[in-house]
């Protein structure tokens, strides 16, 4: 064991170097200034370019690099190792233990990765007195390892492009029947878990073979790209279109509710197509069948579903194409009731067949009357005058009620500056308003833009939203409401009593009147629990400076009921019916 450097010097250097003169690894032996002690000849003749072992005693790495650079000056990167060798020993010293440490550089313009193992060591006393080091060139290793991983990236790549070939259709890039089915497997579990249903499309082109027979299958490919773009942009974010050959296309449907939620995406798909396609020039009119199956009610795994869709679809085929077929009949008829109805309401509302009519509200205690409510009513050409249950709760599952109030609104308000400039008095006009109406942006607008031909009109406006639509979302509605007040607007809240009000929003929200809701109009003399329900609400609106109105009013003695306990407003059949403009005009010039 050596004890100081001076007997590592003196000792033992040709034995070191004796065995270690053919030994493939740099070895060396440095003081605390990283000068060296020893140097092997691998080092000698690897890293440091010295002319024989003993030339680096005395001498430090960056010494070496020093004189390659000067002599190689022409050759900026010629040798770049050095100041790192000498940094490493720095750190092991401080660390005061073993460490391992990969370095890379330029030697002689060429790039060398080297494994360095870099020790301290110590005299007898326990003092650091210097390091020793063992290094191994693994530019070698290095090499083979990024090309490894190279290869590896390549074949991983083509790898997803195998399965994303084996999985999606090459003609429209859809997944294919495999993805399909592995997709409704897993919707199937999922709507295990959430209790929801999941539909199946089964869509076949109608007539395609014609096309392709009698254009050419180049205009037959075109077509397939074209529609499978189209129903595309029919599809939600969370549904899945596949082609699995052919004109054939799946779709699947999750997160369904039931027939309602499907019926309007029927009719976006076979909208889809109402338009003919221009392909090449030519004017193409297609069509499809569609066949519909349900989880879970036509089947509880994936390859059932396909089946019974796929059997639907043979149905609308057979019952003259260009239609849809849900697997269960039942189904069938409910949904076309609906999409029947939705096509219907659509057209009327651009053909115009909606309109209103009044109802008269009264003072009780002065028998006169102080506004009226605009009723929606359908003229259709065939079934007459629809009434608004039947097709309300569609329009506001569809939107459309936000077009169908307009119309309402823009009718009503045009009528009531009519009446006023013949001088009636028509006295406040309400107007039924859906929640959906406050979120359009351009409300306020639209609105502002059917009174600003007279500016005064807006104070006989009042707005009724129901009780439960806005208790579902007061805080979004607040900032409208409130611009609606500010334009001078009342605004009232229907079918009072039968959501659940809380009376926080009653005092922040801007609102002007409560309508006592119909129910419990209807049995408040007979039965005292309802009774005292209209008691409440009325002294309710006393408290909040808010008018009261009671809505379906048909007997004297509700009337003489509500007038006793201080609720003066009062609208029903005990006065009138809800009455054309006309029959309205009529009644206001008595
Ligand atoms: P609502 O706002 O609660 O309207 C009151 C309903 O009660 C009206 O039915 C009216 O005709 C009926 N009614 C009034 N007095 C009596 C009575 O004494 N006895 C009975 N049995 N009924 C009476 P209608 O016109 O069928 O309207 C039904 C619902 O449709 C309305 O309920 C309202 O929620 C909705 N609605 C009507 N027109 C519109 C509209 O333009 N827009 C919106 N969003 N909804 C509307
Ligand atoms: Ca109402
Ligand atoms: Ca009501």
């Amino acid at each position: 064991m050596p004890f100081t450097l001076s007997d590592l010097k003196e000792n033992n250097s040709d034995l070191l170097n004796l065995l270690t003169q053919h030994l493939p690894d740099m070895l060396w032996v440095k003081d605390l200034n990283g000068i060296y002690i020893y140097a092997n000849k691998t080092i000698c003749d690897g890293l440091l370019m010295a002319k024989d072992t003993k030339e680096p005693i005395g001498k430090g790495d960056v010494f070496f690099a020093l004189r390659e650079r000067e002599a190689h000056k022409d050759k900026p990167n010629w040798h770049t190792f050095g100041e790192l060798c000498f940094n490493s020993d720095q750190v092991v010293i401080d660390n005061d233990k073993a460490m391992k440490f990969e370095e890379y550089g330029n030697v002689k313009g060429e790039l060398m990765y080297l494994e360095v193992y870099k020790a301290p060591f110590y005299d007898k006393d326990g003092n650091t007195i210097g390091t020793v080091g063992a290094g191994r060139d693994i530019t070698k290793l290095k090499k083979i390892q990024t090309d490894l991983e190279k290869s590896l990236k390549t074949l991983d790549k083509q790898r997803e492009q195998l399965e994303y070939q084996a999985n999606h259709d090459s003609l429209t890039s859809l997944p294919n029947r495999i993805l399909f089915l592995d997709r409704l497997g897993q919707s199937i579990e999922l709507a295990k878990i959430e209790k929801k249903n999941v539909a199946v499309f089964f869509i076949d082109l109608d007539n395609f073979k014609k096309i392709n027979d009698s254009l050419g299958h180049n205009i037959g490919d075109k077509v397939l790209v074209e529609v499978s773009k189209k129903l595309k942009t029919k599809m939600r974010r969370s549904d899945t279109l596949s082609r699995l050959g052919g004109d054939e296309f799946c779709v699947i449907l999750n997160n369904i509710d039931g027939v309602e939620d499907i019926s309007d995406i029927i009719i976006n798909i076979m909208n889809s197509l109402e338009e003919p396609l221009i392909i090449d020039k030519k004017t193409l009119y297609i069509s499809m069948s569609i066949g519909i199956s349900l989880y879970p009610n036509d089947g509880d795994d994936a390859n059932t579903l396909f089946k019974n869709a796929d059997a639907a679809m043979y149905r609308a085929k057979e019952s003259g194409r260009n239609t849809y077929s849900f697997y269960d009949e039942e189904m069938s008829k409910k949904s076309l009731e609906r999409v029947t109805l939705e096509t219907a309401m659509r057209e009327a509302l651009k053909k115009d067949e909606f309109v209103v009519y009044y109802q008269p509200q009264m003072d009780a205690r002065e028998n006169k009357l102080v506004g009226m409510e605009a009723l929606v009513r359908w003229q259709h050409p065939t079934l007459g005058l629809v009434p608004p249950n039947k097709f309300i709760p569609l329009a506001e599952d569809t939107g459309m009620i936000v077009p169908l109030d307009r119309i309402v609104m823009k009718q009503a308000i045009t009528q009531l500056l009519k009446w006023y400039e013949d001088g009636l008095n028509p006295g406040k006009l309400a107007l039924n308003l859906a929640v959906k109406q406050l979120e359009e942006n351009d409300f306020i607008e639209f609105i502002s833009s059917l009174i600003n031909t007279n500016e005064s009109i807006s104070r006989y406006i009042e707005l009724e939203i129901t009780e439960s639509q806005l208790m579902n979302n007061p805080d979004k509605s607040i900032a409208t409401l409130q611009k609606l007040s500010d334009l001078g607007i009342s605004i009232a809240i229907d079918d009072f009593g039968t959501g659940y009000s809380s009376l926080a929003y009653l005092r922040r929200l801007p609102i002007n009147k409560l309508k006592i809701d119909k129910s419990f109009v209807d049995y408040m003399v007979v039965d005292p629990e309802d009774g005292a329900i209209c008691k409440t609400i009325i002294n309710l609106g006393n408290s909040l400076n808010l008018k009261v109105i009671a809505e379906g009013v048909e007997k004297k003695e509700q009337k003489e009921f509500l007038v006793e306990n201080g609720c003066n407003f009062i609208q029903g059949y005990f006065y009138s019916r809800p009455i054309p403009a006309s029959e309205m005009g009529e009644l206001l010039s008595k």
